[in-house]
């Protein structure tokens, strides 16, 4: 399944960017992103973008934390 990955399409790609990055997964190291000068540059200007919003809104969390804290107040029955 991973031997496709370097056959998506920039779309395909794409589309599956902002999950990949919400998971954590190292994207440079991402097959497509190797053979594909177009997504590198697009990745980069989103993480220029990032940055820019963590420097700018410094107090908001990472949306995996807050999702934890709704998890934990779920689990604890509040
Ligand atoms: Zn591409």
């Amino acid at each position: 399944m991973n031997s496709d990955f370097s056959k998506m399409s920039c779309a395909e790609f794409q589309d599956r960017m902002a999950e990949l990055i919400g998971s954590g997964e190292d994207l440079t190291a991402h097959p497509h992103l190797r053979d594909c000068a177009d997504c590198r540059a697009l990745l980069a200007d989103l993480k220029t973008i990032a940055e820019a919003a963590r420097q700018l809104f410094p107090s908001v969390e990472p949306p995996d934390e807050v999702w934890e804290h709704i998890e934990s107040a779920i689990k604890r029955g509040d």
